[in-house]
């Protein structure tokens, strides 16, 4: 059944369409216009609220959805120091009580909250492929990988230039940490991704800390992209990578959360650091554009998602609907919080909302929870109710999350 969104303010993102429609077919859209279609019997009328591509988060480790945060001897030389802290903290004890499918569930819900719908979880595909059924959100599943580029590497993957050669074979990305810390061999990542021959447009690089001038023109010239995951880098390193060189070289760049045991709570905080450090660091403003393009276009672009990020006929129905200022449409990526999310459609099909898409819930036969999110009354397709109860169950105590700020109304 067709259903359509009328009079919304339309952020494709490349251009918006105020007072536009959107008709949704199966799991695609079928058209964005200027007047509405009305052709469809299920029609909703926006009233200039906005309308964003589906967010797309560039790096996470889903089975790391778990607080608080470690890091007792920060700032790390390296991710194998904050790895052992991590391993050894009363937190990952507690952690481990949680069957891994359970924390992927939370990483997912943690991200359908803030308008996240795909998500990078890099790990390898084994792992993954044991928990990815019956998410909210979408994963990112098609790429090659290495854990990073050092001697002292989680064995993922093949080899690097085995997953590599694979990535351009398939024409998928490659996915690697890369530059993470300060020792001398985590300096020298991009400089062996030459040596091997792994720098093209399918290598997608996670934090570059340590990008030298050198390696931002190397990056530069093999059209490499980059995730950029501030807050988790600051918080670990106090440092994160060079954003407004690799910008000005035209490299492209995402925006990553990392897991919320060393990265920021969720998608808003990740965003809101972002344009903290860009703008105090650099005493220029980074645009919304830009942050809306690096949830969208970019790692659309960078993961080879050629369905995702816009919003246009014959692409994939995934998008967030934003309470914001419709005359300056851009700014709300940078002013939304939990109450402005108001709808999140993956895959043509309404997964959480305000309430007041209890009627487009029923109309479409999709079940649902009543739920308080910080206070604001939404709903939300998938038992998550039922998840917080389990969590709660197995680590014995109300145990409570700072992502998941959710109780039933
Ligand atoms: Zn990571």
């Amino acid at each position: 059944m067709n259903w359509e969104l009328t009079n919304g303010t339309i952020v494709t993102p490349e251009h918006v369409v105020h007072n536009g429609s959107i008709t949704i077919g199966n799991n695609k859209i079928l058209k964005v216009e200027k007047k509405q279609s009305g052709d469809s019997k299920i029609q909703i009328d926006l009233n200039g609220l906005i309308v964003f591509p589906g967010l797309i988060n560039g790096h996470d480790h889903l089975l790391g959805s778990y607080m608080p945060r470690v890091g007792a001897r920060k700032p790390y030389l390296n991710w194998l120091v904050w790895d052992n802290d991590l391993k050894s903290a009363p937190v990952y004890a507690e952690r481990q009580q949680i069957e891994s499918r359970d924390l992927y569930l939370l990483g997912a819900f943690r991200h359908l909250l803030c308008g996240v719908t795909s998500v990078h979880d890099h790990i390898p595909h084994f792992v993954q492929d044991m928990f990815k059924e019956n998410l909210s959100i979408r994963l990112i599943d098609n790429y090659t990988l290495a854990h990073s580029i050092t001697s002292f590497a989680l064995k993922w993957g093949d080899s690097i230039e085995m997953e590599h050669r694979l990535a351009r074979e398939r024409n998928i990305p490659f996915v690697a940490h890369c530059s993470e810390g300060y020792d001398e061999e985590t300096k020298k990542s991009v400089s062996v991704l030459n040596e091997k021959g792994a720098l093209n447009k399918n290598t997608v690089l996670v934090h570059g800390i340590a990008f030298s001038d050198d390696d931002i023109k190397l990056l530069e010239k093999n059209e490499c992209n980059v995730i950029w995951c501030p807050a988790s880098n600051i918080y670990m390193f106090e440092k994160t990578a060079p954003v407004k060189e690799l910008i000005d070289h035209k490299v492209n760049v995402c925006l990553g959360t990392d897991s919320p045991m060393s990265g920021s709570v969720n998608m808003f905080q990740e965003i809101f650091m972002a344009k903290k450090y860009f703008e105090s660091t650099y005493n220029t403003e980074l645009s919304a554009k830009t942050l809306l393009n690096m949830l969208t276009i970019n790692p659309a672009k960078a993961f080879s998602l050629k369905n995702l990020g816009t919003l246009a006929a014959g692409q994939l129905a995934d998008f967030v609907i934003v309470n914001g200022d419709k005359s300056h449409p851009y700014e709300a990526v940078n002013t939304m919080n939990y109450e402005d999310i108001m709808l999140v459609v993956i895959d043509g099909k309404p997964l959480y909302g305000d309430e007041s898409f209890i009627p487009l819930f029923e109309a479409l036969g999709v079940s649902f929870q009543k739920i308080k999110v910080d206070s604001f009354k939404k709903i939300i397709h998938g038992d998550i109710l039922g998840l917080l109860d389990r969590i709660r169950a197995n680590v014995g105590f109300h145990k409570e999350l700072e992502f998941l700020p959710v109780e039933a109304w």
